[in-house]
């Protein structure tokens, strides 16, 4: 917990809640050990969905597809959801939950590994949701960059890791060593880009919103 829990808990008792099939799946992943969205970051995402016309968004990291029904369910009616999942189990369990929705129509869903899977994607997408293994987000970079427009807004969770990320190199493993310095990478490139304006946020495990900049004309006529 990034900040103070009982802030955490007042602030996310103000929330109206989901729909009950969303609250069903929800459940399901809790009690089944799967990593969805906290409520603080579900908040957010509603925020940006009614805020903003995100009519194209791609998601990397899908689970069993809580927070890509969230998003249909909150996003525009003409919101088209693109999301990228590796693990079979969790792709199953997904597809059956955007059938249960009946959301087939708005959701695809790329079985395999991002890495692979965005190099093929074309875009541009108005909103990417990084959700995935957090160690990957650099190496996810070049192309998330290349799938966004200007204006287009990039969201990347759990970029604290619950604060660790500034823990001493001595006092974690050294999987997580390697996550948390691959991790301070990555939020160094989304603040100094030139490309990106970004604010990093304590909410929920830490999130960064970027927004693509739109290119600037030089004197010499240039682009940058
Ligand atoms: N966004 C989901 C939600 O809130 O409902 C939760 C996603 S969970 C935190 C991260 C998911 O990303 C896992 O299901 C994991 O299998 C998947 N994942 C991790 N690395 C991946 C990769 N390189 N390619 C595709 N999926 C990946």
């Amino acid at each position: 917990m990034i900040i103070d829990e009982r802030l955490a808990s007042y602030i996310d008792s103000l929330d109206r809640g989901n729909t009950p099939f969303l609250d069903e799946i929800l459940k399901y992943a809790l009690d089944h050990q799967i990593p969805v969205v906290r409520r603080s970051m579900q908040s957010l995402l509603k925020f940006l969905l009614a805020y903003g016309r995100l009519e194209s968004i791609l998601e990397i990291g899908t689970a069993i597809g809580f927070s890509a029904l969230l998003m249909c369910e909150y996003g525009p009616e003409s919101c088209r959801i693109t999301t990228i999942e590796k693990d079979e189990k969790r792709i199953a369990l997904a597809r059956e939950n955007f059938k249960k929705a009946g959301q087939e129509e708005k959701i695809t869903l790329l079985e395999g590994d991002a890495a692979d899977i965005l190099k093929t994607l074309k875009g541009p997408y108005s909103m990417i949701f990084m959700d995935a293994a957090k160690g990957q987000y650099i190496h996810f970079l070049p192309d998330i960059l290349r799938l966004m427009k200007p204006g287009s807004l990039l969201v990347s969770d759990n970029v604290l890791q619950d604060g660790d990320v500034i823990q001493s190199r001595f006092a974690v493993t050294r999987r997580n060593r390697t996550i948390h310095a691959r991790m301070r990478e990555y939020l160094y490139e989304l603040k100094h880009l030139p490309e990106l304006e970004t604010v990093v946020l304590p909410v929920g495990d830490g999130a960064a919103l970027s927004v693509r900049r739109s290119p600037v004309a030089t004197p010499e006529g240039n682009e940058h």
